[in-house]
């Protein structure tokens, strides 16, 4: 009998849940395996299509689904709570693993509960850090898109702009990273085109002066510090072919910045250079700072270990390498593979909840000693293969005893494509298409640190159309419809 708890049901827990059920067989036949999801939220958000409930193009019902009829009929255990603390030794009563959770629905709210382990997989993603900068988000004064229903607020603010421009008003939008350290950049370079593309399909365009304010020190940084496209024997930097699309739709970047603080109406932030600026503004969607989700651990003896298991930013350790090194020293090899634990190896990390040995960007700080460096990104295509390689790892660990060699998957051998919309609309939209091999630059095997044969750019229609189908692949197979394992992740 093997019991096996997911905490998650996002991208990367959701993945590997159905994977997990998949090759464990059905309820009937599955013997005494089990398999449990904890996840806070009854529903799953399909969040890149945020970015269309933001500018009103989808409903929040397009993008989210109730996850407990997917699991019932997957065999699938599913607890509405939260995970608060882990305890890998056990406790006195029990030496398996456990993990502490708290109700917030299925009429248990506030309930507590201990669920044994015989394996783990955290994928509690982010924490959005909204408390980092002062009066950031929507119980400040700035819009999110990081969830449906903050992406609904959005959408609803938007157009009391476009009402206000109608009516002859000049507004003036900022959208962009609401802290230094931001990850994500690519969200929010796509909120900025979708939102320049509704301005302009109101006619309205005119009046609206447009930024993207961000913590890259270049445009096309997209955190991983920028691109090298070959096109046609000449090679172009993600930075040029970003910046026209920039120029072609008068969107005004902000170059490496780090946001202070946001009044109503009024952003104030510092720029590499060490200056400080305020903006005047009438709508800001600024994403905030991601962190772990807080959880606790503690030793069989209710010692806390939390300071083992997680780094200070929250997230999970994992099998990387830590050590403090400066930029140039930083190798592909630093990053994990496995995304098992040390110590234990019964316990996995995978998606935003692992801790990246290092930024990808090139960090750096202003002049007065601020960070203003993009965080790694772990977007969610590594985020579902990070899944899926756990659940293969523990499912041949069941099959063939506790030895047998975990399954890899690094983001330093990975590939990522990612479908920036730059503006929704079968005929008139169009998306900036980006393919990496691999995620983290690897210098020791290419010169420019990516394949320069699977690391491509391409901006126009078809890449709408691409992003429009994703949305709804990506929802069939995570409904676990006929066939959804054949899409990959
Ligand atoms: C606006 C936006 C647009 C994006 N667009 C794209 C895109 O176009 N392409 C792309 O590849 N990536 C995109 N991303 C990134 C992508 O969404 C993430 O990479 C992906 O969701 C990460 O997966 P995850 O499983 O690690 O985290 P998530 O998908 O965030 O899932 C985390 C899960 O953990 C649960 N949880 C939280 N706390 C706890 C707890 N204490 N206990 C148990 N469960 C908990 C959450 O409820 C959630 O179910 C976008 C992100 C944003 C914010």
């Amino acid at each position: 009998m093997t019991d096996i708890v997911v905490l998650g049901a996002g991208i990367s827990g959701h993945t590997a849940a159905l994977h997990l059920a998949r090759l464990l067989g059905r309820r009937s036949t599955r013997g005494q395996h089990t398999v449990t999801v904890v996840s806070p939220n009854s529903h799953w958000n399909w969040i890149p299509s945020n970015i269309w409930v933001g500018v009103g193009k989808m409903g929040r019902d397009d993008v989210v689904f109730p996850l407990e009829p997917v699991y019932e009929r997957k065999g699938i255990d599913f607890r509405q709570a939260k995970a608060v603390a882990l305890r890998p030794e056990g406790d006195g009563e029990d030496h398996r693993g456990a993990v502490d959770i708290v109700y917030t629905g299925q009429g248990r709210v506030g309930q507590e509960e201990r669920l044994r382990y015989d394996y783990l997989v955290n994928a509690t993603g982010p924490r959005l850090r909204f408390e980092a900068t002062e009066g950031l988000g929507p119980d400040g004064h700035s819009l999110s898109v990081c969830t449906a229903d903050h992406a609904v607020e959005a959408a609803r603010e938007l157009d009391e702009v476009v009402q206000r421009l109608r009516a002859g008003q000049e507004q003036t939008l900022v959208v962009g990273m609401g802290h230094g350290t931001c990850t994500c950049e690519g969200a929010a370079f796509e909120y900025v085109f979708n939102v320049d593309h509704v301005l302009r399909d109101a006619g309205v365009r005119d009046l609206a002066t447009l930024y993207y304010l961000t913590n890259e020190a270049s445009l096309g940084d997209f955190g991983v510090d920028g691109m090298t496209f070959e096109d046609q024997g000449f090679q172009t930097s993600s930075e040029l072919w970003t910046a026209s699309l920039f120029r072609e739709r008068g969107v005004l970047p902000i170059l490496g910045a780090h946001v202070e603080r946001v009044e109503e109406g009024v952003v104030h932030y510092e720029t590499l250079d060490g200056s400080h600026h305020s903006l005047d503004f009438d709508f800001a969607m600024l994403l905030p700072p991601f962190g772990g989700v807080g959880l606790a651990a503690y030793d069989g003896q209710g010692g806390d270990i939390t300071d083992e298991l997680f780094a200070p930013s929250g997230f999970m350790r994992v099998d990387a390498d830590y050590t403090a090194k400066p930029y140039e020293d930083w190798r592909a090899a630093d990053w994990p593979e496995t995304y098992q634990v040390p110590v234990w190896d019964n316990i996995f990390a995978v998606g935003i909840a692992f801790a990246p040995p290092h930024p990808i960007s090139r960090p750096r700080k202003s002049s007065s000693g601020t960070v203003i460096a993009p965080s790694p990104p772990r977007t969610g295509m590594p985020s579902g293969v990070m899944g899926k390689t756990v659940a293969l790892t523990i499912v041949d660990r069941i099959r063939s005893g506790p030895s047998a060699q975990p399954h890899r998957a690094s983001m330093a051998n990975m590939g990522a494509a990612c479908v920036a919309s730059a503006g929704a609309g079968l005929r008139t939209g169009s998306a900036a298409a980006m393919t990496m091999m691999p995620v983290v630059p690897d210098y020791s095997r290419y010169p420019t640190g990516r394949s320069l044969r699977d690391t491509r750019g391409e901006i126009g229609l078809g890449g709408h159309w691409v992003k429009l189908m994703l949305h709804y692949l990506f929802i069939h197979k995570a409904k676990g419809r006929p066939g959804w394992f054949l899409i990959p992740e």
